[in-house]
């Protein structure tokens, strides 16, 4: 199977899958348990999930992988697992996905911060590292680090996924729309310094993730390709911004108004679509059926 960029630089539009966290809780994940266990404990339950996003017609899966780096599994008392929780985790999306499906082996943000120095960049480089070669080696195509805020820390961890793996290196990071001054993450960096680090840093495809619902999401594809025309753009968009009522968190978009962006987002520049929090199987499914018409 070709490469992911060879398939983009073929023309084709492509469909990531959805949320993944907010599955896990609608199966019965508990606060303060810990996601990657599953892939051990409920392997069954993680490969419904990635199984439903191959139904919907996704052309690639993520894997139940995002707290796997060794800071956040230390919460769980979990630090010597990292390679057998991250390998599981692609082996069940591999299983689910068969071969014509790509598998992103998806990498969150390690929690640690490197400007109050309670973390190295040699030690991040470490637990980016350490992650992403248990991620191939369980099987993954590409390497998708998301949700992050910090330039920097996002940096090491194209660097080290790309250094020690064979896979492709997808960023995204996580904006926030600020009316006075635009969009920039929570560690205060804007679409283009993303752009133009990340790139740089050795990404195939950069682009955004969660925090923003689809219309957002628009424009902060418009943004980065007034920077870079070419380096592929990946947009894992939320289901509209969460809303908290009786306890319950809900997303206001439906697959129908998301669908019904999805034109223009691509218009704008976007080669890869797909879901972040709050989007389900029937969320990509309609994505399908959109990008399969244009
Ligand atoms: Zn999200």
């Amino acid at each position: 199977m070709s490469r992911l960029t060879e398939q983009i630089q073929k023309g084709r539009i492509l469909v990531s899958d959805g949320a993944w966290g907010t599955f896990l809780h609608k199966k019965g994940l508990k606060p303060g348990e810990c996601p990657e266990l599953w892939n051990v404990e409920r392997s069954g339950d993680i490969f419904d999930i990635a199984r439903s996003y191959v139904e919907a017609g996704a052309d690639m899966i993520e894997t139940n992988s995002f707290g796997g780096n060794r800071f956040k599994l230390a919460n769980y008392g979990l630090e010597d697992k990292v390679y057998e929780l991250n390998k599981s985790a692609a082996e069940i999306s591999r299983r689910a996905a068969g071969s014509e499906i790509f598998v992103l082996g998806s990498v969150g943000p390690t929690g640690k911060m490197l400007i109050t120095e309670e973390v190295t960049t040699d030690e991040l480089y470490e637990a980016f590292k350490e992650q992403s070669i248990a991620l191939e080696a369980g099987g993954a195509d590409a390497i998708v680090i998301e949700t992050m805020t910090d330039l920097e820390e996002a940096r090491i961890a194209v660097k080290a996924a790309s250094e020690n793996t064979s896979c492709e290196v997808i960023c995204t990071m996580t904006f926030d729309k600020d009316p006075g001054t635009g969009f920039h993450t929570m560690m205060g960096v804007s679409p283009g310094e993303m752009t133009q680090t990340l790139v740089e840093a050795g990404a195939s495809v950069i682009g955004a993730n969660c925090g923003n619902g689809i219309a957002d999401m628009i424009d902060i594809v418009k943004e980065i390709r007034q920077f870079n025309s070419d380096i592929p753009v990946l947009i894992h968009a939320n289901a509209g911004m969460p809303v908290y009522s009786n306890g319950e968190t809900t997303f206001p978009e439906s697959p129908s108004f998301m669908a019904g962006r999805v034109k223009e987002i691509i218009e704008a520049g976007t080669n890869i679509i797909g879901g972040c929090c709050g989007t389900t199987p029937e969320h990509i499914a309609k994505i399908r059926r959109v990008v399969r018409s244009l």
